[in-house]
Formats: structure tokens, C-alpha cells, sequence
């Protein structure tokens, strides 16, 4: 840390991503990207889009994309904010509505919401998982903070139905209720539609999952358009580009071809309930999971040494030291192919430790 580094950030411990390697060569399964390429109807709106139209700005209101997202899920275009990658939005509606209240959010969940808490310098809390690594709505009754919820929760996998998301803002009126919805798209069903009734609900959405755009960072929220308004006053205050102008087009190209989306959607469904029972009858404990990812544990290998073994064959999965779910192995569901590395692969190591 150099002398210059603000003292109030001294205790920052910035959000880790998972690897990227620059060279392929690995079956990567660490970051919950599709493995499906984006549908070819973005291939070519960027085909077709104007390089020389890169020398102005972008539209800062994304308008083609924020009316498509619109559309798409029957809500008024004044309700959403278009974000760089769902992190962005994710802080500005920190940064927007949580200093005063707090904010309350799970013990095993994304790292970030702890992360952008510190940036931001808000208290926050965390409530305990159940042992199944379930979240009871109930035990948010009686704190004072604003709550976040991702559903499906980021490194379980565990959903909670809409009726509960239903209870907590109905129960929650002057505390603010945000609706991660980063994996809803493999199985869940979204609360867009209750934010035209609720006043106190924000819903954040990515196309980094179930659109295949990790690359092109494109997140937004859907909220009241009091909120809404609220979160483009951070926005304009940060960075009102914040959405490029190739993302624009890709984003709104990926929305239009439902068809791409439902196919490789159920494809990921599928390959995920094989993983489950694959890695179940190797031996692991399989958390119920409707993301696309899993979450599992061995009793043979610790969760390190199952990643450290498959980085060796050439796979990456991902491990989170230290906390409650340092036994276990997040894998991403991959496709067929990558699956059949992998399992062959856990198998070769499982076979190790047997022999050892
Ligand atoms: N929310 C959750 C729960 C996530 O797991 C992720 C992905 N790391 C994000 C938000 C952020 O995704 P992106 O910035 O790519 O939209």
C-alpha cells in the first residue's frame, strides 16, 4: 500500500475474480459463463454496426436496449437502468440507498455485496444460511437494514420461490428488498412483474449467464421509476457512457432471438441435473442447485485438493477458502463435452486418493 492510499480504505479487500487464462488450453469451468457462444443474431448486428460511429459516444440512455429489456418483460421503459455488467448497477444501488439503513445479506453468498459495502462505508450484517444452506425469509423479520437476496443464491445454488420474495417486501415496507436474479434463467421464476406493484422492490439482472455475454458486461435493474430515477443520479454522477455502443447492440440483438435463449437455457438445465447425478454417484454431496453451477463436496478429497488436482488435468473449478463452504468445489455446468472431461477427470483423482 503506498502512503498515498486513502486511510479509510486501509481494510479493503477487493472482490477476487475467478482465473481467466490468457492461453487457452483449459476446460473452464470456474466462472459460470455460458459455454454456448451469444446467438448468432449478435454476430451480426456487430457485423453490421459502423466502426466509424465508435468516435462519438454512446447513448447514456441505452435506449434501444432499455426499450427492448422494456418489452421484453412488460414493464415501463422509466423503471430500468442499464448498467456495465450487473457489479455496476450492483453499486451505484449500494451506493444509491444503503448508508443510511444498512444493509442485510447472507453469510454464504456473492462476495461483492460485502465488498461494495466496505467501498461505500455501510454497515451491513450477515444472516446465517441454514444448514442445508437454505435461506428462511423469517430470519430477516426484525433486523433494521435493507436486504439483498441473490435467487438463485451465488455459490449454492439454492432458490426461493417467488411467494417468499412476496413476503419480505410485503412485510419490509420501509426497508428496500433487492432481488439478485444473476441465475434465475436456469430454472427459476423472475420478480420483475412485482416491482409494478411494489414501490420497495429492485430486481438486478445480467446478460454475463443466460445470454452469453459475460465479455460484453451488459446488467440493469428494474425498480419503481422513483428508484429508478434515484440510480441514475448515482449513474450520471459516475459514469453516464457507461454502456458502450457495441454492448448496446449486442444486448438488444441477444434479447430479440428468444429461441437461441430457450434452447441453450434448457441444454444448461439438462447438463446440470447429469452433473448432480454424475458427481453423486462418484460420491459427492450435490447441493440442489438452479443456477448455472454446483455445488459440491467430497469426503475423500478436501474442496482445495479436488482444485488444485483438476487444475493439474487441465480444469478449473472454482474453490472459496475459508468460510462454510471451504469443503466444496463450485463447478460450472459446461457443455456435454466439458463434462465428460471433467467427470473423467474427478474419477482419475478420486481413484488417486483411494490407492494413496
Ligand atoms: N450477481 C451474482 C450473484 C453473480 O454471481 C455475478 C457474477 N459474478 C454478478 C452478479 C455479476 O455479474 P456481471 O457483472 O457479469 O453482470
Amino acid at each position: 500500500m503506498s502512503r498515498f492510499f486513502s486511510t479509510d480504505l486501509k481494510d479493503l479487500n477487493p472482490y477476487i475474480p475467478g482465473e481467466q487464462p490468457v492461453s487457452g488450453g483449459f476446460v473452464k469451468l470456474n466462472t459460470n459463463e455460458s459455454p454456448f457462444p451469444p446467438s448468432p443474431e449478435v454476430k451480426k448486428a456487430l457485423d453490421e454496426s459502423r466502426v466509424s460511429e465508435l468516435r462519438l459516444y454512446s447513448d447514456p440512455t441505452a435506449k434501444t436496449l432499455t426499450d427492448a429489456i422494456a418489452r421484453y418483460y412488460g414493464v415501463p421503459s422509466d423503471s430500468i437502468v442499464t448498467s456495465n455488467g450487473s457489479d455496476e448497477i450492483l453499486a451505484f444501488i449500494i451506493k444509491a440507498f444503503c448508508k443510511d439503513r444498512g444493509l442485510a445479506f447472507a453469510d454464504v453468498t456473492y462476495g461483492f455485496y460485502e465488498v461494495f459495502c466496505k467501498l461505500f462505508g455501510v454497515e451491513f450484517v450477515t444472516v446465517p444460511l441454514d444448514r442445508d444452506f437454505k435461506i428462511d425469509v423469517n430470519d430477516y423479520k426484525g433486523l433494521s437494514q435493507n436486504i439483498i437476496i441473490a435467487n438463485p443464491n451465488a455459490q449454492t445454488g439454492v432458490y426461493i420461490p417467488v411467494s417468499d420474495i412476496k413476503t419480505l417486501v410485503s412485510e419490509n415496507k420501509e426497508r428496500l428488498v433487492i432481488i439478485d436474479e444473476a441465475y434465475v434463467d436456469f430454472g427459476g421464476e423472475s420478480v420483475i412483474p412485482l416491482t409494478r406493484e411494489y414501490d420497495n422492490l429492485v430486481v438486478v439482472q445480467t446478460f454475463s449467464k443466460s445470454r452469453s455475454l459475460a465479455g460484453a458486461r451488459i446488467g440493469f435493474m428494474v425498480a419503481d421509476a422513483a428508484l429508478a430515477a434515484d440510480v441514475k443520479k448515482i449513474k450520471y454522477s459516475f459514469n453516464p457512457y457507461n454502456l458502450n455502443r457495441l454492448s448496446i447492440l449486442a444486448g438488444a440483438a441477444a434479447l430479440a432471438d428468444k429461441e437461441y435463449f430457450v434452447k441453450t437455457t434448457a441444454e444448461i438445465i439438462k447438463n446440470r441435473e447429469f452433473l448432480t447425478d454424475s458427481l453423486k454417484l462418484m460420491g459427492f454431496k450435490v447441493i440442489d442447485s438452479k443456477a448455472n453451477f454446483v455445488l459440491a463436496s467430497h469426503g475423500a478429497e478436501s474442496g482445495r485438493d479436488l482444485y488444485l488436482a483438476l487444475k493439474k488435468e487441465g480444469v478449473l473449478v472454482r474453490h472459496f477458502p475459508g468460510g462454510r463452504i471451504d469443503d466444496f468445489i463450485r463447478i460450472t455446468v459446461g457443455s456435454a463435452e466439458e463434462l465428460a472431461v471433467l467427470i473423467q477427470k474427478l474419477g482419475i483423482i478420486l481413484q488417486g486418493a483411494e490407492n494413496a
